[in-house]
């Protein structure tokens, strides 16, 4: 994944007011940047040394393409003077923001990749969520945007208010019909000063335990694997405003790392539950950059497998280069 020169078009433009927002506080910062103050950070980022490459300038925080035109265009004149410091040029947006005549002004600015915030597929949860979108908006944006040539990047989120997992589900199942290149998961998290926050309060909304939340994402994010999409994130990013007390959910600063993990040990519980493991001394060969996500944060999965299979011990070696396949692993007990 590439590194990103972040600039935050916070809530600009965006007429909406989603239940889950408060997108000042998503993006951990509570001001737009001005256009000064985003030709100065491009400036001081150019010196920096990066590789064209390995970086991208990325508008997010907003709906980028909800602002202004001549604001737009003014912040994609500066991203395209300092375009070949930097491999591209990406921006986040409302999938009912996306017209041909949009994609064509992104197109001549040199803007590379579209992120959509899809959240759900499911109408009646858009409704609920006071999205102002439908599933057939993300569609009819995604047809276009692939017409024009972009890479296309999809979020969804989980748990949304009114949403059930088999609607989650039908979510991931519908983004990958559409085939992005890849796709972001964040599970809901209640944040103050916002409408969810009043539901949840009076009863009416009621988040997901950890441990649930990190199993059902695992069971999506196992789709997009076998589906061959990378997810390219999982879980709203640590800031100042988002950690650990701050956000009410299932909010974990290595939400990603516990994702990943549950994959493997979905799949291993799969492997070993009809066998004899009793005693046994089991070995788990995976890609040399998987072997912590199998172990699991704090050795959760190692324990967990010993714990629910009584096995004497498991070892996890970092010597299995099955093509690319990092979700790749073959377990056998040894002697
Ligand atoms: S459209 Fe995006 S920025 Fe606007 S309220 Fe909804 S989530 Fe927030």
């Amino acid at each position: 994944m590439k590194k990103n020169i972040p600039v935050f078009v916070t809530h600009y433009g965006c007429p909406n007011q989603c239940v889950f927002c408060n997108q000042k506080k998503i993006s951990g910062v509570t001001q737009a940047m001005t256009i000064e103050s985003c030709e100065k950070l491009l400036e001081e980022a150019s010196k920096l040394g990066y590789s064209p490459q390995d970086t991208e300038i990325a508008f997010f925080g907003g709906s980028f393409t909800g602002i202004p035109v001549e604001d737009q265009i003014r912040y994609l004149e500066i991203a395209r003077r300092y375009r070949s410091y930097f491999g591209g040029i990406r921006l986040s947006t409302r999938p009912d923001y996306i017209t041909s005549s949009t994609l064509e002004l992104l197109k001549e600015y040199g803007v590379t990749t579209i992120e959509l915030g899809v959240q759900s597929m499911v109408d009646h949860v858009l409704t609920k969520n006071q999205r102002g979108m439908s599933a057939d908006d993300t569609k009819n944006a995604v047809r276009l945007i692939k017409k024009y040539d972009f890479s296309l990047g999809l979020q969804m989120m989980t748990s949304m208010y009114g949403s059930t997992q088999t609607d989650d589900i039908y979510t991931a199942e519908e983004m990958i019909r559409l085939q992005p290149d890849f796709v972001r998961i964040y599970p809901t998290v209640v944040l103050e000063d916002t409408q969810l926050y009043q539901l949840y309060r009076q009863g009416n909304y009621q988040v997901l335990p950890l441990e649930d939340s990190v199993s059902h994402v695992a069971q999506i994010y196992e789709l997009f694997v076998k589906s061959k999409i990378p997810v390219i994130r999982v879980g709203l990013m640590a800031s100042e405003e988002i950690s650990p007390g701050k956000v009410i959910g299932s909010y974990h600063e290595a939400f990603g790392e516990l994702v990943q993990g549950e994959v493997f040990f979905q799949q291993l519980t799969d492997y070993l539950k009809e066998k004899e493991t009793k005693g046994k001394r089991l070995r788990i060969s995976c890609h040399p950059r998987r072997v912590s996500t199998v172990v699991g944060h704090q050795k959760r999965n190692v324990n967990r497998l010993r714990e629910i299979f009584l096995l004497k011990a498991v070892k996890v070696c970092g010597t299995l280069t099955e093509g690319n396949d990092e979700f790749f692993f073959r377990a056998e007990f040894m002697e």
